[in-house]
């Protein structure tokens, strides 16, 4: 449920206090979405405003406000912890800033990010694509792509995007993930050994022969072949499924779950999805 509301979010802090100080001055409503304290390391407290309270920011403060975009307001399904993120020796990532912030093509519903970094990741990849069998490492283009459950995360040298986040506190969620996971993997690094093995998915016809065959339309597709080919490109999650995970044709389970693990989902059901 949006209530016709936005949330703005800006690279820097100091975009969002310009942006907070114009609304004070104007005496325009508004609510801040606070990354602080766990999420600080990867988000700057955010802003929801009405359309109209939107439209009069950006009249009024012009290009002296820089904002990463806005999309449409949605409640988050989860908080933000209480406590501290976790400290690394060396934080590889360093700082990461929200330059892009738009709603996901076709799924307006989930959002989209492009973050910048301050450092260069390409040293890291090799021993990601060690430790994360299920992701996909391209040296050509330095690019290192996979699924956290039914987000698609892709990982450049200095920037990460992520697609169909939940919303704003999903896409700070992410970015602590990847923080963590990248952070963990580098301060192991002399454990590891580097790969540079590029892995390619399986087709999606191998996904189709392990899915019942029913066409019964329960995932929302015509087919199930039109299913195995949006699960392939990552647009849609696998537990939509149904009947694979809760009814009649649990006994594909478990050769589903693993196509699927090739495929790069990391997670199959959602935390709030029985399994
Ligand atoms: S829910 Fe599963 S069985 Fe039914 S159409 Fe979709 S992919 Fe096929």
């Amino acid at each position: 449920m949006t209530d016709g509301k936005d949330i703005l979010t800006f690279p820097r802090q100091a975009e969002f206090a310009k942006a907070k100080a114009c609304l004070d001055r104007l005496s325009l409503a508004y609510t801040v979405l606070s990354p602080f304290p766990f999420y600080g390391r990867v988000g700057v407290d955010s802003l929801v405003m009405d359309q109209e309270t939107r439209v009069k920011l950006f009249q009024e403060a012009g290009a002296q406000v820089v904002s990463s975009g806005w999309v449409d307001y949605q409640p988050a399904k989860i908080t933000v912890p209480d406590t501290m993120p976790p400290a690394f020796e060396e934080d590889i990532l360093g700082t990461c800033s929200i330059m892009v912030m738009a709603p996901c093509v076709p799924d307006v519903t989930t959002i989209r990010l492009i973050a910048h970094i301050a450092a260069n990741l390409s040293d890291v990849f090799p021993y990601l694509n060690t430790e994360m069998v299920q992701a996909m490492y391209c040296r050509e283009v330095e690019t290192f792509t996979y699924m956290d459950a039914y987000r698609l995360i892709s990982v450049y040298d200095r920037r990460i995007t992520i697609a169909k986040a939940d919303e704003l506190v999903d896409a700070w969620h992410t970015r602590e993930n990847i923080r963590c996971r990248v952070n963990e993997i580098w301060g192991r690094r002399h454990s590891i050994e580097p790969s540079w093995e590029m892995r390619k998915k399986p087709p999606a016809f191998e996904i189709y022969k392990r899915l019942p065959g029913t066409n019964c339309r329960a995932c929302g597709e015509k087919t199930c072949l039109a299913f195995s080919v949006r699960l392939w490109s990552g647009e849609i999650k696998p537990s939509l499924c149904t009947p694979i995970f809760t009814g009649e044709y649990r006994h594909l389970k478990a050769p589903f779950l693993e196509i699927c693990s090739s495929l790069g989902f990391s997670e199959v059901n959602r935390p709030d999805e029985d399994e």
